[in-house]
C-alpha cells in the first residue's frame, strides 16, 4: 500500500517503498510487522548558522533519519547537496537497512544530508558547517548509536572534522563515531576505494557468469566522483576500455578508451570535468545511451528513467549510485533480457563493509592491512552475490527484488522476535 501520509513523501521515497513493497508481498510478511519494518524509525531537522567568510550569517538545513535501530546501530553516509530533501535521506536510509541486513552487519540504516552546493563554500565556510552539523546530531549519534560516513559531497576531510568536533564534544578521541575518515585519524586502508572496488568485483565476477572477457568489455561510467572513478581504475587495471565518463557538468567520449589519470588530473585542478580534452564531449543524457559492455550510473538517485531504459544499449546495468533506477525504467528493463542488472544494494555495498572494518578497527585498536581488507571484503561480497542468485532462482524475481527479498526479511525477523515495547 502507497505510503503518502508522511513528511517523507517525495518521488523517491515512493521509489524505495514501492521496492518494498514488491519483496514485503513476496514474503508475505505480518502486517504489523510489514508497517514497522518500512517505515523510518526517527529523523532529526537541524538548522545551522553558520558564519560566512564575508561576516554575514547564513542558515542552512540539515537531516538525519534512522530507518531502522533493531539491529545494531544505524549506519549510513551524509550528502551535502545543494537538492538534498527529508524524503530523499528517508529513501536512502532506508536502502541502507537493506543493505546493511543482505551482507550480514550488524548494523541498521541510517542517512544524514544538508541542503548546500559545497563549491558556493570555501574550505573554512565548509569546516564550520560539517562542524555545526555534527554538533546538532551529536545527542543521536555514537558509535554504539549511529555511525554516519562520506556520500556524495563529502569526503575523508569532512569526516576528520566530523569526528574531531564529536570528540571535542566527549572530552576524548573517539574515532568509532564515524568511518571514511583519514588513515592518520583511524581510517582504514582500502576505505576510500571500497564502494569502486565492490562494483567493479561485481561487475567482473557477473561478466565471468555471462562469459565476457576483461578485452571484450567497454565501460560508460556516469559520475566520476568516489565511486565512479575508484571503479573505473580497478575495472582499467582488470583490462577492460573505460570509453566514458561523465560528471554533473557532461560527459566525455572516447571508443579508444579514456586516459584516467589525465581525466582525474583535469578534475584535482579544475574542480570538474569540463573542457577536458581526451575525447568528444557529450551531455549526460547522449553517455547513458552509448552502446556499451557496463554501464555503471554512479551520481544521484533516478537517472535512468521510462524515457531512457528502452534506449540503453549495455549488457550489464551496475548500480554503483543508489536509487538510480525508476520504478518505471525497472519494469522496463524486467521485461529486457538482453541486460543484466546489478542492484544497488548489493552493488555499492563495499563501501559500507569496509566502513563496518574501519569501525571494528577502531573498537579493537587492532588495524589491518589493506590486503587483510580486500580479502575480507571479496569474501562478504561472494557470499551476497551466492545468496542474492539463490534467492531469485527460488522466487522466480528480479535480481533486485531477491536482494530486497533477504535484506528486508531479515530485519523484519529480527522486529518479530523482539517483539513490540511496551
Ligand atoms: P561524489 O560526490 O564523490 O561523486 C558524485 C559524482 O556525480 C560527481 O562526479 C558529480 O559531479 C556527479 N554528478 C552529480 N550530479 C550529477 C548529474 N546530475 N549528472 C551527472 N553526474 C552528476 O559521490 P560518491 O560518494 O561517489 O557517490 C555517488 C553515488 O554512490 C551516490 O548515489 C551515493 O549515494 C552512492 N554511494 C556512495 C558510497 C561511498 O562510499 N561514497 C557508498 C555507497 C553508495
Amino acid at each position: 500500500m502507497a505510503l503518502t501520509n508522511t513528511i517523507y513523501n517525495s518521488p523517491v521515497f515512493q521509489q524505495a517503498c514501492h521496492q518494498f513493497d514488491t519483496a514485503a508481498d513476496i514474503l508475505g510478511l505480518d502486517p504489523g510487522v510489514r508497517e514497522r519494518t518500512k517505515r523510518p524509525r526517527r529523523c532529526v531537522v537541524v538548522s545551522m548558522p553558520v558564519r560566512m567568510d564575508n561576516g554575514q550569517i547564513e542558515i542552512f538545513e540539515g537531516y538525519r533519519v534512522q530507518h531502522n535501530l533493531s539491529t545494531g546501530p544505524a549506519k549510513g553516509g551524509i550528502r551535502f547537496h545543494q537538492d538534498v530533501t527529508l524524503g530523499e535521506v528517508a529513501a536512502l536510509a532506508m536502502w541502507m537497512s537493506w543493505k546493511c541486513s543482505l551482507v550480514g552487519l550488524p548494523y541498521g540504516g541510517a542517512k544524514g544530508g544538508v541542503m548546500v552546493n559545497t563549491r558556493d563554500l570555501s574550505q573554512t565556510e565548509l569546516e564550520r558547517l560539517s562542524r555545526r552539523y555534527m554538533q546538532e546530531i551529536i545527542p543521536f549519534i555514537g558509535p554504539n548509536v549511529d555511525i554516519p560516513a562520506p556520500d556524495v559531497g563529502t569526503n575523508e576531510q569532512v569526516m576528520a572534522w566530523m569526528m574531531d568536533t564529536y570528540s571535542n564534544h566527549q572530552g576524548h578521541y573517539d574515532p568509532g563515531v564515524i568511518t571514511g575518515k583519514p588513515i592518520a585519524l583511524g581510517g582504514s586502508l582500502g576505505r576510500r576505494e571500497a564502494t569502486g572496488e565492490g562494483v567493479a568485483w561485481f561487475v567482473k565476477a557477473y561478466l565471468q557468469d555471462l562469459g565476457i572477457t576483461p578485452e571484450k568489455t567497454t565501460i560508460v561510467i556516469q559520475g566520476f566522483g568516489n565511486v565512479g572513478s575508484e571503479a573505473a581504475f580497478a575495472l582499467y587495471e582488470w583490462g577492460a576500455k573505460i570509453i566514458g565518463i561523465s560528471d554533473f557538468t557532461g560527459g566525455i567520449h572516447n571508443p579508444k578508451g579514456i586516459d584516467l589519470k589525465a581525466a582525474s588530473t583535469h578534475l584535482a585542478q579544475n574542480r570538474s570535468l569540463q573542457d577536458f580534452t581526451g575525447g568528444e564531449p557529450i551531455t549526460n543524457a547522449e553517455l547513458l545511451e552509448l552502446p556499451c559492455t557496463v554501464l555503471i550510473p554512479a551520481a544521484l538517485e533516478r537517472t535512468i528513467t521510462g524515457e531512457n531504459a528502452g534506449k540503453l544499449k549495455c549488457r550489464l546495468l551496475a548500480e554503483g549510485a543508489n536509487g538510480p533506477t525508476t520504478n518505471e525504467a525497472d519494469k522496463i528493463l524486467n521485461e529486457r533480457d538482453d541486460i543484466e542488472l546489478i542492484p544497488d544494494v548489493l552493488c555499492n555495498s563495499g563501501g559500507v563493509i569496509v566502513s563496518y572494518f574501519e569501525w571494528l578497527q577502531n573498537l579493537q585498536n587492532y588495524y589491518w592491512t589493506k590486503g587483510e581488507v580486500f580479502d575480507k571484503l571479496h569474501r562478504m561480497l561472494a557470499k551476497a552475490k551466492a545468496s542474492v542468485d539463490e534467492t531469485r532462482k527460488k522466487y522466480g524475481c528480479s535480481r533486485r527484488t531477491a536482494a530486497l527479498v533477504l535484506g528486508i526479511s531479515r530485519v523484519a525477523e529480527a522486529k518479530a522476535k523482539r517483539g513490540l515495547f511496551p
